[in-house]
């Protein structure tokens, strides 16, 4: 069985992709299973710099085909922030929703437009012996293939899976599941907002879950040899 690591130490972020990778028939590891400790500093100008220095640090470490995530918040009023900041918005360690909805609600004070998106990058790099079949072509229509990153580490090829889920930003949060900014992240066709849908109903639609979908959807082929080979 193909073996992958994903490369967070969110076992809630395991469990959901785990699930919407099931079908593929591959082994998804978390850097804990193999002695990794800890993930590379997101030190990167975007979404993609950041997935890819979390991929390549557990690339590096355990040898095996890896993937990693990034995702944020963008505001259309704010011109995209706080993107990737999104974690630390407020100043805190990264860990405190409350204080970075707080400040997004008194930012976007007496601002009408509040359209917003969540974005979720995956960076997958495998080894071209990974794939003895090597890469169909087209690979898939929501994954690339990406040469010249400066962070994939040498002899290694860098697929990029991207998702998006478009609402927008309500005064007065509203429901207790998930996490982040789903209390004040709407949607007008379910007339809810993230944080008043069940796990499932949120990845059906949600950024991760449409990233990781495009994802697997482009393994699925890779792993079964579809296509022409392109090495
Ligand atoms: P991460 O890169 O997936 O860990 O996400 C970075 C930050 O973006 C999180 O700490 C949240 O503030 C925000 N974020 C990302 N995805 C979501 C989501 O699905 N709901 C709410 N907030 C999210």
């Amino acid at each position: 069985m193909h073996r992958f690591v994903f490369a967070t130490f969110n076992r809630g972020k395991v469990r959901e992709v785990a699930g919407i990778l099931s079908g593929l028939g591959v082994q998804i590891l978390s850097p804990a299973d193999l002695g990794v400790a800890a993930l590379a500093e997101e030190t990167g100008d975007t979404f993609l710099d950041n997935a890819v220095l979390k991929a390549a640090g557990v690339f590096h470490a355990t040898g095996l085909p890896t993937f990693a995530d990034d995702s944020g918040l963008e505001v259309a009023a704010l011109g995209g922030a706080p993107g990737i900041r999104s974690a630390r918005y407020a100043g805190g360690d990264g860990h405190d929703d409350a204080a970075n909805i707080a400040k997004l609600l008194s930012v976007l004070r007496g601002i009408e437009d509040r359209r917003a998106r969540f974005v979720c990058t995956v960076a997958c790099l495998v080894r071209p012996g990974d794939l003895p079949r090597g890469l169909p072509e087209p690979l898939s229509p929501a994954v690339r293939l990406v040469s010249g990153h400066p962070f994939t580490p040498a002899g290694a090829l860098l697929l990029v899976a991207e998702g998006e889920v478009v609402g927008r930003i309500i005064d007065t949060p509203r429901g207790h599941d998930g996490f982040g900014y789903d209390p004040v992240f709407w949607r007008d066709d379910v007339g809810k907002t993230f944080a008043e849908l069940t796990a499932d109903e949120k990845n059906g639609f949600s950024h991760r879950g449409n990233a990781f979908r495009a994802l697997g959807e482009a393994l699925g082929r890779v792993l079964a040899g579809d296509g022409e080979n392109r090495g």
